[in-house]
């Protein structure tokens, strides 16, 4: 048989480089993170699976982002491929001030004065560039620097300003991160730095927006406003938001469990049930999610990540995450493509386990009593007991294929749809490989050419059963309400 990809396919009918099929690419999906270290690899890290480019935007400048972003995208185009383009506004982080030759080192038990300034601070002095905090920092609230490198403890007050003692030194920097978990700040979000952010993100059409220190459902709405046609992913790191998620799920399109912020608000040893409690509660609610930070940290200097590293990916696999990030390790790491090589080696080696497929889906069932849903879990089920490998969807708005997507097929979901914003958006969801396809009229010339163009892709083979699952009449949004189970070259006769 002649390889997949026939040279007289127009480009845009052309699959995606993520996705199954490919043998080397697992179904969970990869957010790499693009820095000076990824920005001349773009070609080598979507050749090695990278669905999602995250552009952080607490780094750097609009131009930087800008630049990235056109290259990203002049690469997609050249290859014919598909990648998600997720930004992260950067949101209330709190920042220390600067100190004098850049650095300090606290030790256990100095005492340090603690006040407000962007400027230098003085020997036994630490500034926080933010305000807000005088009124509630209080006696015996902990003060976390440098994602928690360093931990104070205030024991005194005064009209300008605190004193706390150090209770676990170590060293410092400028504007590093402070955490103030025990003390209520008004953040809200997005910020005016933000909303010139958003601005860029607006003009740039990217794919979906990460909220950093997002607290709060109304905050995710109010920047949705600024970026409508984007997916908003709640990054769930301050302790607050775990309290309001029950509307935090409700208005976001997907989650990210930022565990680098998270891991300072909260006990460390509380992120591992937390992950878990946070992926297994978006699945249910059929919210995408991105598990995020020091995955594979150690690959920032070393081809090879540590073992632990390794247990930490496939765990997140198995707890559910659609996707899993990449941050330092692709953005200024020695080794980008490498890294994004071994997530999907990783990935790959948990999903091809019967452990993986025998993860009980409860609860989905009956969470959604919609035609949808129905449709999502008779495809998945019609695919077990078939022992298929491809369902097909057909989608306007990606609402349908995540919902098969959550069930976690054994086989995979080629979503099909004739709109340029849904295929990007669906980059990000486990076991689906999203392709452009022509709208058509009826749902038997939608059922014919979906299979003349898979055959042409050599995504599926002659003969091979398949799930279909479409909506009619077709070309009208949530309609979702057919399944059909075809043999491939096999004429589609529906009356
Ligand atoms: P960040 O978010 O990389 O923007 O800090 C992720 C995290 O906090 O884990
Ligand atoms: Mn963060």
């Amino acid at each position: 048989m002649e390889p997949s990809t026939p040279p007289e396919l127009p480009r845009e009918l052309r699959g995606p480089a993520t996705g199954g099929g490919i043998e080397r690419y697992a179904h969970t999906k990869v957010v790499a993170t693009i820095g000076p270290a990824s920005e001349d690899l773009l070609d080598e890290l979507v050749d090695a699976g990278m669905s999602v480019a995250r552009i952080n935007f607490s780094h750097e400048s609009h131009d930087d982002h800008r630049r990235r972003i056109g290259k990203l995208r002049r690469v997609c185009e050249e290859k014919g491929v598909h990648v998600g383009v997720l930004v992260d506004i950067k949101g209330p982080k709190l920042r220390l001030g600067r100190f004098p030759g850049g650095r300090v080192r606290l030790r256990k038990d100095e005492r340090y004065f603690l006040g407000q300034g962007d400027g230098e601070a003085v020997e036994g002095e630490i500034l926080f560039d933010f305000p807000g905090f005088h009124e509630t920092l209080d006696l015996g609230h902990r003060v976390f620097l440098a994602d928690g490198a360093v931990e104070l403890r205030v024991e005194e007050k005064t009209a300008r300003g605190f004193f706390a003692r150090v209770e676990r030194g170590g060293a410092i920097g400028d504007r590093k991160g402070v955490h103030l978990p025990d003390t209520p700040l008004e953040l809200a979000v997005p910020t005016e730095e933000d909303l010139v952010d958003l601005e860029l993100a607006r003009e740039l059409e990217v794919d979906m927006v990460g909220v950093s220190f997002v607290a709060n459902a109304t905050e995710l709405a109010r920047v949705r406003e600024h970026v409508p046609d984007a997916f908003i992913v709640a990054k769930i790191e301050r302790a607050i938001a775990l309290r309001n998620l029950d509307g935090i799920f409700e208005e976001a399109d997907g989650i990210m469990v930022a565990r680098g912020d998270l891991g300072v608000e909260l006990e460390l040893e509380q992120l591992p049930m937390v992950q878990k409690t946070l992926l297994q509660n978006a699945l249910r609610a059929g919210k995408f999610t991105i598990t995020a930070t020091e995955m594979l940290e150690s690959m920032v200097h070393s081809s090879r990540p540590t073992r632990a590293e390794v247990a930490d990916v496939a765990n997140a696999v198995l707890d559910g995450t659609d996707a899993v990030m990449l941050s330092a390790e692709t953005a200024v790491g020695e080794y980008p493509v490498l890294a994004v090589e071994t997530m999907h080696r990783i990935a790959r080696a948990v999903e091809t386990s019967q452990r993986y497929h025998d993860l009980p889906r409860i609860g989905f069932r009956v969470s959604e009593p919609t035609f949808s849903n129905a449709t999502a879990l008779a495809a998945a089920e019609a695919a077990v007991a078939l022992g298929l490998s491809k369902i097909i969807c057909f989608t306007e708005t990606g609402n349908t294929v995540r919902l098969i997507s959550r069930y976690r097929p054994a086989a995979e979901v080629i979503a099909l749809t004739p709109h340029r914003r849904t295929l990007s958006h669906m980059t990000v969801l486990a076991h689906v490989r999203p392709a452009w396809f022509p709208r058509s009229d009826t749902l038997e010339e939608m059922l014919e050419s979906a299979s003349r163009l898979l055959l042409e892709r050599g995504w599926v083979e002659e003969g091979e059963e398949v799930v279909f699952v479409a909506g009619v009449p077709p070309g009208v949004a949530r309609t979702t309400n057919v399944m059909k189970l075809h043999r491939i070259g096999e004429p589609v006769k529906l009356a």
